[in-house]
């Protein structure tokens, strides 16, 4: 009976299944006396070797200690349940409010994300980040740009007009033009924003990004040379090792004027269907600012070069993507690829 008692102490158990910090412990713990093998299950196998009298008195011990243990494990395994329940909500929480969550960090669009990029690149050389309104006046817009009223080129943009002959400006050049009204000379700045032109295909949008720099100062101080130097370290900056050329070209606020080339970084320069297998993508367009600007503004004795850029063109490149409209269809599947 001595032995009986020290095997069967009933507060010992208690305190046994109070310490079972998790559901498998305590399981361990009811396989140890209640198990095939287990010391309970022992003992009541035994039972059948003793006298009646004492088989009596050890079955009533057993089966006390058996209804008590059996109550301090239900209550026991409750507790562990509901705590494992609430650590399984907690993990497993979704918050439909939440529109969209990733542990991976997004560049954002791609769009913000090369502008940024470029408006970087300019604003570590000292330009001025300026802006202007999306709906302009024909002077601005055109006429300051040496697009008179008739001129031919004004057929190379397609314009939204309101009644009033305001329009949704076409470039970010007339913020060019505010800028030179409103300060004197020098002038080091980049303009980046929304324009609008009727457009609609695979590399055409109604609304689209640009941004122009503009570098102003008196006469001989820059030159086409700068602009070459600056334009060539800017586009290694956004494509890596890459060759740039540029080709003559014509803008009516520019002379001379030129188109910029960079070999295709798609192929190599060995010719792909990027960039029509000529080896070459066009990105940008640049000048050395037209006399005829100057005069609009009312600026004497200067020299100054400009240049231009589709930030939608730069970053289908950059992102490679080929349907331009994707960027604008807010198809969370498309963006997350960036
Ligand atoms: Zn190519």
């Amino acid at each position: 009976m001595a032995e009986m008692q020290q095997n069967l102490d009933i507060a010992q158990i208690e305190q046994e299944i109070l310490r079972c910090s998790s559901l498998g412990e305590l399981e361990s713990l009811r396989i140890k006396y209640f198990g095939k093998k287990g010391l309970i299950t022992q003992k009541f196998a035994e039972l059948k070797d003793l006298d009646p009298n004492k088989k009596k008195e050890i079955a009533k011990e057993l089966n006390l200690f058996k209804s008590s243990f059996e109550e301090n494990f239900s209550i026991k395994k409750e507790k562990l349940e509901n705590i494992e329940l609430q650590q399984v909500l907690l993990n497993e929480k979704i918050d439909p409010s939440l529109f969209y969550a990733t542990n991976e960090r997004s560049l954002g669009h791609p769009i913000n994300y090369t502008k940024d990029r470029i408006i970087e690149y300019f604003r570590n050389l000292n330009f001025d980040l300026c802006v202007g309104p999306l709906i302009e006046d024909d002077f601005h817009n055109f006429q300051a740009l040496n697009l008179p009223e008739y001129h031919p080129a004004r057929d190379m943009q397609d314009t939204f007009y309101f009644k009033d002959f305001k329009l949704l400006r076409t470039h970010t050049s007339p913020v060019q033009i505010r800028t030179m009204l409103a300060q004197k000379p020098p002038i080091k700045m980049i303009c980046p924003g929304a324009t609008f032109r009727r457009d609609y295909d695979l590399t055409h949008t109604p609304m689209f990004h640009q941004i122009e720099g503009l570098v102003v100062d008196e006469i001989g101080k820059v030159n086409f040379t700068h602009l070459k130097f600056i334009l060539e370290d800017f586009l290694k900056y956004l494509f890596g090792d890459i060759k740039v050329r540029f080709r003559a070209s014509f803008f009516p606020f520019t002379e001379p004027s030129a188109e910029v080339d960079i070999s295709c970084h798609f192929c190599n320069g060995e010719g792909c269907r990027v960039c029509s297998h000529t080896g070459w993508l066009e990105v940008l367009g640049c000048g050395v600012v037209d006399s005829r600007v100057f005069e609009a503004v009312g600026y004497s004795n200067v020299s100054g070069y400009a240049f231009g850029m589709g930030i939608e063109r730069l970053a289908m490149l950059t992102c490679q993507i080929s349907d331009l409209r994707s960027f604008f269809e807010t198809d969370l599947g498309v963006l997350e690829q960036f």
